[in-house]
């Protein structure tokens, strides 16, 4: 059996390997890019791979650790005590532990209790198709305070689904958020753990292609296939941007759900409908190289809706600046909507919008600290995941037969992550080695 596998990202990487493992098929995978790794794939900061977007592992990523270790790479995972801080009203406040919740002053004393107990309360909840019919908004409201709703849910919605977006957003893909975060720590007055891969995650992706292709798997890269089409016989055609043209008996496409609806020929009205209905927001990372440590927090939550970007993260923080030539690396991160003013913003004009709220963080940056800046555009970073979300989700089988789909639109309820990605490209494996041979 001949089986295709469009993108060289977790997840189709993932469903290559299990496939070369578990059958004698032969598998090819194109990629359009040059490279491997699809959302996070790196650039070099002083020769040192690093994310185009930042990222990290939790502890509850069983998936993605379990695989690290089958690749041999599971003491390359660094742990490391993260650091969290919120930002309001161009204050910034430690928010790592419960004792840190109650000295969150933007909040009166009660409601800080509350915001502690409606934080637990929703990671407390087993069913999460009890919350499909709400949105975020929606259950936030009957729940907690308008004065903690204003204070952190809506500043956070906002910062990761823009003004546009963050009331549609359904309480199940908060629920899922919250949940993994607190999976991610020991007990509930321990402090986060976080996993880095000592050299990337390109070494999680070069490990995995190299064993897909020890068995066989050919990876094509710099491949963008232009056409899926089904043929009479059942087998699938697809064509490539040169004008070849290849035959398949099975194809897992794990592009994004614009990019599928776009190249496919012959899908149901009633799944194209689904696909055009998902829609996405880009992630636009201004990453700057630092002379000197702009905060002691991993991780800043800009719920200062004043400011032009919604989170810092400083790499750094994490692991260690020698690294990276000794920069100070900080991700300056949005999630925007293509037609969003601030999207349109090239690097320099981002820049120069961003660099007075840097002062608000930390009073002695200058702009003379910066060494460098690299910028990121990411399409397709986030999906948008609605209320009764289930329902409008597109399947994975796509009414063509043998041609499935998985990407991070139908990752749910939990938000979209490396870990999922590869939970993901087993179980599109599954699908299409449960499948009867052609003819
Ligand atoms: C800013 C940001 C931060 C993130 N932070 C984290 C984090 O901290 N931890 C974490 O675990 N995850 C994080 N993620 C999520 C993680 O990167 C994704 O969940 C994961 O990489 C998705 O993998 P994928 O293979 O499903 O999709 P992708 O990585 O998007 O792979 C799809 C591949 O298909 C290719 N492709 C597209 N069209 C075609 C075509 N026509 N022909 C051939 N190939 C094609 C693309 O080039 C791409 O390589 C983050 C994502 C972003 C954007």
């Amino acid at each position: 059996m001949k089986i295709a596998i469009l993108g060289a990202g977790a997840t189709g990487l993932t469903a290559a390997l299990r496939i070369a493992q578990q059958t004698s098929s032969k598998v090819t995978v194109f990629e359009k890019d040059t490279f491997l790794g699809g959302h996070a794939s790196t650039f070099q900061i002083n020769g040192t791979p690093i994310e185009k977007g930042y990222h990290h592992w939790f502890t509850s990523d069983n998936k993605i650790i379990d695989l690290m270790s089958e690749l041999g790479l599971e003491d390359k995972i660094g742990w490391h005590e993260s650091s969290v801080g919120t930002v309001f009203n161009s204050k910034t406040y430690d928010f790592m532990t419960p004792l840190d919740l109650l000295r969150y002053k933007p909040l009166s004393i009660n409601n800080r209790i509350l915001l502690g107990l409606s934080s637990l309360k929703i990671s407390k909840i087993k069913n999460w198709h009890d919350l499909e019919n709400f949105t975020a908004i929606e259950w936030l409201n009957k729940n907690v305070s308008s004065e903690i709703y204003k204070a952190f849910w809506e500043p956070m919605l906002i910062g990761k689904f823009g003004e546009e977006h963050y009331k549609e957003v359904g309480m199940p893909w908060l629920w899922g958020k919250m949940n993994t975060r607190f999976k991610s720590r020991e007990g509930f007055f321990s402090k986060e753990k976080l996993g880095y891969p000592t050299g990337s995650f390109d070494i999680f992706f070069n490990a995995l292609s190299k064993k897909c292709e020890d068995l066989g798997v050919k990876i094509h890269l710099n491949s963008p296939i232009t056409q899926i089409k089904k043929n009479e016989s059942g087998t699938l055609t697809l064509n490539m941007n040169d004008g070849e043209t290849l035959q398949f008996d099975s194809v897992i496409a794990t592009v994004p759900s614009n990019v599928f609806d776009k190249i496919t020929i012959g899908l149901p009205h009633s799944y194209k409908e689904k696909l055009q209905k998902t829609r996405y927001m880009s992630a636009v990372q201004l990453i700057l190289e630092l002379k000197n440590q702009l905060s002691k927090y991993y991780w800043l939550n800009i719920a200062d809706r004043t400011f032009p970007f919604v989170g810092v993260i400083e790499h750094t923080n994490l692991v260690h600046q020698s690294v990276y030539g000794n920069s100070h690396v900080i991700y300056l991160s949005n999630y925007l909507t293509t037609q969003s003013p601030l999207y349109k913003l090239n690097e320099n004009e981002l820049l120069q919008k961003y660099l007075p709220f840097l002062n608000q963080i930390n009073p002695n940056f200058s702009k003379d600290w910066i060494i460098k800046s690299h910028f990121q555009k990411i399409p397709g970073a986030q999906p948008i995941i609605e209320s009764e979300y289930s329902r409008k989700m597109p399947s994975h089988e796509t009414g063509i037969e043998n041609l499935v789909l998985g990407n991070t639109s139908q990752i749910y309820p939990q938000d979209r992550g490396t870990n999922y990605s590869v939970e993901l490209g087993e179980k599109l494996a599954e699908l299409v080695m449960k499948k009867p041979i052609n003819n």
